[in-house]
């Protein structure tokens, strides 16, 4: 611990923030940096404590607290307040194959189980991080490091996203060889086509990806398997196959109208605008385009609010986000203490956005779709909504959901986006392989492993459970590539 009192002498400091009614001019990341010598002092404020349980990762009733790659952070808070910038990205690595994506989207569960938001605010880890990566890759420390020794084991890895090339990584630092098949023309998954370039500027996803390539890891692109390129053929010309095809199915809205025309799923639009952007910067127009047009997003979470961000910078009409669940507390209430995740509203970048254009919040709680109302063209005009309670019923204890008489009302919308979540893997995959899924249709195996129930097919990331977080994905990528090295060596020395 390198200041014992840095915690009651320096406040939290983060990275400053461009103004909303500016950064909505674009499609650029929105945050400056602190100095170097500025967040030094950010590390200083680590106190080092006994239990610190924001590397931790642990389960407390039910919610993961702390950080799920177990990532040294008292360690390297103190390498950051003494200046070894080396050193601390050395640390870094050990355990986070890609800091400088986590350090730009991970909703930093580290902070929230941080031992000096207890009483006051949070060391600001996940900004550490990112001056960790950033400054490795500044003075040319992150190189491509190609392997001594090869093993001669070939490994097929069926998707690009964190979970893919977490698991990619790993087994090609042990020497195996590794081809990474992803069906879109650009590589990263939901990091490159979902997430959009304001929360990660496309180019920090190929600053990786070149590296990986010169570390002799094999990219194709463009190949859906299980439709363009058989199964059988990957299972007969590889040693073990990973499925990390995320969790791609989007859960419905089946209210009545929903064959209107200007209803989207958010990872569509989303995609789409990512899409034309790094292709034209929007030149083409080949997107979906929510110019001058009255938008509801349908979902109140992370997918919802990037909506709204993304509808904003198109220049949207007017933007409503609606949210089936009551608004959360502004802070913790007793049974949601510390270090748990903090069950608390947040006001995210695109609805900041929202209340700086159009003066409020575009949420709407306890509310949901009863139709989609269009007109004779088969357009999406309006949507009829209504507002919900829950109740919990006497007979079997179980909270219900109940609409409030006569609180329809008519919400004007050119553009529906849902973005209610997603249901799990996509059959054609799961069928091709002949792998087994669970209830909820992620690809099953037992309780803490990897195998599927098809001898040599492993599977990682959000198809194995389900709809979740980047850091997660890179947690399931590197446990998988510990089970498949197992599988092909008899032993792993992975970490
Ligand atoms: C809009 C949006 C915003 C998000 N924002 C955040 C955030 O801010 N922070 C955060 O931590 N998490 C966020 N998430 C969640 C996060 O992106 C995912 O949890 C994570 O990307 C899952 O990683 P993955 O590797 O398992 O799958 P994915 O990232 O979904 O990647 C799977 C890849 O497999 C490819 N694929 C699928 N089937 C095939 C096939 N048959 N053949 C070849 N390729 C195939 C897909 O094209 C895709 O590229 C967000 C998700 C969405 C949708
Ligand atoms: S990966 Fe996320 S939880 Fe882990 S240290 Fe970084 S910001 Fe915190």
């Amino acid at each position: 611990m390198g200041k014992p009192t840095g915690f009651m002498e320096y406040n939290r400091a983060t990275s400053g923030c461009e103004a909303p009614t500016d950064r909505i001019n674009n499609f650029n990341e929105f945050h400056a940096p602190l100095s170097r010598k500025e967040q030094q002092k950010q590390g200083a404020r680590c106190m080092s404590c006994g239990v610190p349980f924001c590397q931790s990762g642990q389960p407390i009733k039910g919610m993961v607290v702390g950080c799920p790659l177990n990532n040294l952070i008292p360690e390297w808070n103190d390498l950051v307040f003494n200046g070894q910038w080396e050193e601390a990205a050395r640390r870094l690595l050990l355990t986070n194959n890609f800091p400088e994506f986590t350090s730009r989207v991970c909703p930093a569960l580290c902070e929230k189980a941080c031992t000096c938001g207890l009483n006051g605010d949070a060391v600001s880890v996940r900004e550490n991080e990112n001056a960790i990566i950033e400054n490795a890759f500044e003075i040319g420390l992150i190189k491509p490091h190609r392997p001594s020794v090869r093993t001669g084991k070939h490994v097929a890895i069926v998707g690009s996203g964190p979970a893919g090339l977490a698991a990619a990584t790993q087994l090609n630092k042990r020497g195996h060889l590794v081809t990474v098949f992803e069906r879109e023309d650009r590589l990263g998954g939901l990091l490159m086509y979902g997430i959009p370039n304001m929360k990660i500027e496309k180019g920090i996803i190929e600053r990786r990806i070149d590296i990986m390539s010169q570390e002799g890891i094999k990219f194709i692109t463009n190949t859906d398997i299980g439709k363009r390129q058989k199964a059988s053929k990957l299972l007969k010309d590889f040693d073990a196959v990973i499925l990390a095809c995320g969790a791609s199915n989007p859960r419905d809205i089946n209210a009545p109208g929903r064959d209107a025309k200007g209803i989207y799923f958010a990872v569509d639009f989303l995609k789409s605008t990512t899409k034309s952007l790094l292709k034209s910067e929007l030149r083409d127009g080949d997107f979906i385009n929510a110019k001058d047009k009255n938008v509801v997003v349908i979902g109140g979470g992370d997918t919802g609010n990037d909506c709204v961000g993304t509808s904003i910078r198109h220049g949207c009409k007017s933007v409503v986000q609606i949210e089936m669940m009551p608004k959360l507390p502004d802070q913790r209430t007793e049974k949601n203490p510390w270090p748990q995740w903090p069950m608390v509203c947040k006001t995210d970048y695109g609805q900041e956005e929202a209340i700086a254009v159009f003066g409020h919040d575009p949420r709407i709680y306890e509310t949901t779709v009863k139709e989609f109302i269009k007109n004779e063209a088969g357009e999406l005009k309006a949507v009829k909504v209504v507002k919900v309670k829950f109740v919990t019923d006497a007979e079997t204890g179980r909270r219900q959901m109940q609409e409030v008489e006569g609180s329809e009302q008519i919400i004007d919308a050119d553009i529906v986006l849902i973005a209610a979540g997603f249901l799990g893997a996509q059959s054609y995959v799961t069928e091709s392989f002949g792998v087994d899924v669970n209830g909820r249709t992620n690809v099953a195996t037992e309780p803490g492993s990897y195998q599927t129930s098809v001898e040599k097919v492993f599977t990682a990331g959000d198809m194995h459970r389900g709809q979740s977080l980047v850091v997660w994905a890179i947690r399931e990528g590197r446990e998988v590539a510990k089970a498949v090295d197992e599988y092909l060596m008899g032993y792993t020395n992975l970490r």
